[in-house]
């Protein structure tokens, strides 16, 4: 596919995700200017990334340090901001720090403690979302829900660390309804936090919703909805490959 061909497919895929993120909001009775877009850009080429940005998208995610660097020759002159998404090492977090603004996946104390010991070195903060399994799924990251409220009370004594909110993926199944118990638990957990003093109200984000469900994920409150497959096509890998430990 020659890149004006690829360009116009972009341009029309983000804006039929555009026209779906408003009509769902319309129908939550919520404001379209709360719910961000996240291009969810793995395995994506970085030209094609530059495709979506031309379209004037400004936010993209991220799933592993080696594309962010492979990447970063033509994303780093771009006005760009770059979130990490997926599973983060300990041995990486010098590397993944060189590239994003935020990280959505911090769901261990360990994790968190070294890399405020980076950014303390550093001199630098760093939004975060605190990412929680929603879904219960072995496989999947993130906090333990009863274990979720616990954490964001020992990541707020990080100074460096600043809590945006809360991130999940969600039981992985093509039925947005069976996705939804997951969002809403994301949910039912800021409220908690919030309501127990561990966020303030500012710390109300919600990443949640990817291609197939985020519509429901806006009913249940999201503010940023994570859209890969939807906006760039299907992948060449099942996700298992991104989301399963040891890869
Ligand atoms: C791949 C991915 C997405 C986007 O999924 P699509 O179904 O392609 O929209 C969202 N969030 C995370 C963490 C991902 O790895």
């Amino acid at each position: 596919m020659n890149d004006n061909a690829d360009q116009l497919i972009i341009e029309q895929n983000i804006s039929l995700i555009r026209q779906r993120i408003m009509a769902a909001c319309r129908k939550a009775g919520r404001d379209s200017a709360d719910v961000q877009l996240l291009l969810a850009t793995k395995t994506v080429p970085a030209e094609r990334i530059q495709l979506a940005l031309a379209v004037g998208e400004t936010l993209t995610g991220e799933n592993k340090v080696q594309e962010l660097k492979e990447k970063a020759g033509v994303l780093d002159s771009l006005p760009v901001e770059r979130h990490f998404i997926g599973h983060l090492q300990t041995n990486k977090i010098k590397e993944v720090l060189k590239y994003v603004n935020c990280i959505q996946s911090i769901d261990r104390m360990e994790l968190a403690e070294k890399l405020d010991a980076r950014l303390q070195f550093e001199q630098k903060t760093l939004d975060i979302f605190v990412q929680v399994n929603t879904s219960f799924e072995e496989s999947k990251f993130g906090a333990h829900p009863d274990q979720a409220l616990s954490l964001i009370e020992q990541l707020g004594t990080l100074k460096t660390l600043r809590i945006r909110g809360l991130m999940t993926i969600g039981l992985f199944d093509a039925d947005p309804e069976k996705v939804r118990p997951s969002f809403r638990l994301l949910r039912e957990i800021r409220d908690a936090a919030i309501s127990g003093g561990l966020l303030s109200s500012a710390q109300n984000g919600l990443s949640m919703g990817m291609s197939g469900d985020l519509e429901t994920a806006i009913e249940e409150g999201s503010t940023i909805v994570r859209v890969g497959t939807a906006v760039f096509g299907k992948r060449q890998y099942p996700d298992s490959y991104y989301w399963n430990e040891n890869k």
